[in-house]
């Protein structure tokens, strides 16, 4: 089944076998999204969430920090009723805005050729209280906040709180992100097994202020980079006129940058232009902390009909194709497919939903990995760039037959699998066809199946792109 067809258009009656009360622990992006879609479906959720509310309390301590939300990521906000909001806080990126030190003209590299291949730098926060606030519109969540949940006793089905309390649940979904505690009682019952792979790198996120009049001190309609072979920064605009700078480096990197001269030396060394943007970039990066890395590898995403994960807790992967936020908010509309499709036993639904997103979730786990050395070095590099002008020219050709990955990745909603197989196949092509010129190339891309269509919700013109 494919998720794109499933999704309910209207509220179904509840099953009355479905064990209450249903909880989600983790009301992030993939369980708000989540407990719109049951409610939808006519359940009564209580979702509990460590954190205080961030619609009243800052808790990123003043700190703008935002995604990149895409195709993927847009489809369930539209069918969750609040893309217009959404758009009212997305800024557009056309394409990779690169910074060579010393170049005072960076170079924009497109990401598509069609206007609306254009990716959107959200706040997560922001973005955050749209869909808590949508899920208390239904009448049907309710949501506690400040209630940190320490365990998951799968034995007497009650969730243990840090101070003490247990609550009874009866379905437990678990969105509490790569930390899980759901997972980690659903292991204590023998349904699943998991593993983070821990990159090398960590990352450091930093502000590039405003000018003075509030605008921005460089194109907000670019993703900007500043490659730097084993490390790089990055820049995604927000609308307030700053930008969130994130700096991906070496953990050996780190533990040389400790005192104010290092970092101001390495800074000065490695991204000069870079630092007369952002005046107190040196206490910045001391007061900031550092964040690690990780692939998480999940075997067994549920426990019967009492447990399933979604989002990170399922599948959090490195951040360097900007699609953790957008995979969860698909996960969660895969998983709703399911649940509708087998609305009297959750037990199939719940194993259907992961036999069905698994592969697809360890192939963007993949290519996220892969894509961080097309962002670092890569896009500076000539076969790099002959390879991704080729498929670009050849998309323009065969716009039926061929995407490049990144387009496929990021505008389309077929299965990250497929778009990973797809992507195999052509850069085989194009690799063949750089090295032996006389090749009929178009002959070879025409034998390509055809691409799949968008999923039918999906709107090129959802968010706004001027
Ligand atoms: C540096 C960086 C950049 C990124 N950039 C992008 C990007 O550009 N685009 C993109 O799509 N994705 C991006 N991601 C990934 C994205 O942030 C995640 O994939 C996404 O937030 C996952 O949502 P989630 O709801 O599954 O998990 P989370 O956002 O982690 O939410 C889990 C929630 O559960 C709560 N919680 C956790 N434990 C408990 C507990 N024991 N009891 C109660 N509540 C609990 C947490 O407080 C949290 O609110 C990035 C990630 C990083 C680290």
């Amino acid at each position: 089944m494919s998720g794109q067809d499933q999704i309910a258009p209207g509220p179904i009656v509840p099953n009355p076998i479905v064990p209450n009360p249903i909880v989600i622990v983790g009301a992030g992006q993939a369980g708000a999204m989540l407990s719109i879609c049951l409610a939808r479906h006519g359940y009564d959720v209580t979702m509990y969430e460590s954190r205080p509310d961030l619609r009243r309390v800052d808790i990123d301590a003043g700190r703008s920090i935002n995604l990149a939300l895409a195709t993927r990521g847009i489809v369930p906000l539209i069918d969750a009723g609040v893309i217009e909001k959404v758009d009212a806080i997305t800024i557009p990126m056309r394409g990779r805005m690169i910074h060579v030190d010393g170049d005072p003209t960076p170079d924009l590299q497109p990401y598509g050729s069609q206007p609306h291949e254009v990716i959107h730098s959200v706040s997560r926060t922001d973005l955050n209280a749209i869909l808590l606030d949508a899920a208390e519109a239904t009448g049907r969540v309710s949501i506690e906040f400040d209630a940190q949940i320490t365990s998951v006793d799968f034995d007497t089905s009650m969730l243990v709180f840090d101070n003490g309390r247990t609550e009874p649940f009866g379905v437990v979904f678990g969105a509490d992100g790569a930390g899980s505690r759901v997972r980690k009682g659903m292991r204590a019952q023998g349904a699943c097994t998991y593993e983070t792979i821990w990159l090398d790198h960590d990352y450091k996120e930093l502000t590039l202020p405003a000018n003075a009049d509030g605008t921005h001190q460089i194109d907000p309609n670019a993703l900007h980079i500043w490659p730097g072979g084993e490390f790089m920064l990055i820049a995604l605009a927000n609308p307030e006129g700053d930008f969130t700078v994130t700096l991906f480096a070496p953990k050996t990197t780190f533990a040389e940058l400790t005192t104010p001269e290092a970092v101001a030396g390495f800074f000065t060394t490695e991204f000069a232009d870079f630092t007369t943007l952002v005046p107190d970039l040196v206490e910045q990066f001391m007061e900031n902390p550092t964040g690690p890395l990780g692939t998480l590898h999940v075997d067994g995403w549920h426990l019967d009909d009492r447990a399933v994960l979604v989002g990170d807790s399922a599948h959090a992967i490195v951040p360097f194709h900007g699609q953790g936020m957008n995979a969860a908010f698909e996960s969660v509309r895969l998983l709703d497919a399911h649940l509708k499709a087998s609305p009297d036993d959750w037990a199939v639904a719940f194993a259907n939903y992961a036999a069905e997103r698994k592969p697809d979730t360890d192939a963007i786990a993949a290519m996220a990995l892969e894509n961080y050395v097309e962002m670092r070095s890569g896009v500076v590099d000539p076969n790099y760039l002959a390879k991704r002008e080729m498929a670009l020219d050849l998309e323009q050709r065969h716009p039926a037959h061929l995407s490049p990955r990144y387009n496929m990745v990021m505008f389309s909603t077929m299965p990250y699998a497929e778009a990973q197989r797809r992507a195999g196949a052509q850069a085989d092509i194009i690799a063949s066809a750089i090295a032996d010129p006389s090749l009929d190339v178009n002959a070879l891309v025409a034998e390509l199946p055809a691409l799949p269509p968008l999923d039918p919700l999906a709107d090129p013109n959802a968010l706004s792109i001027s």
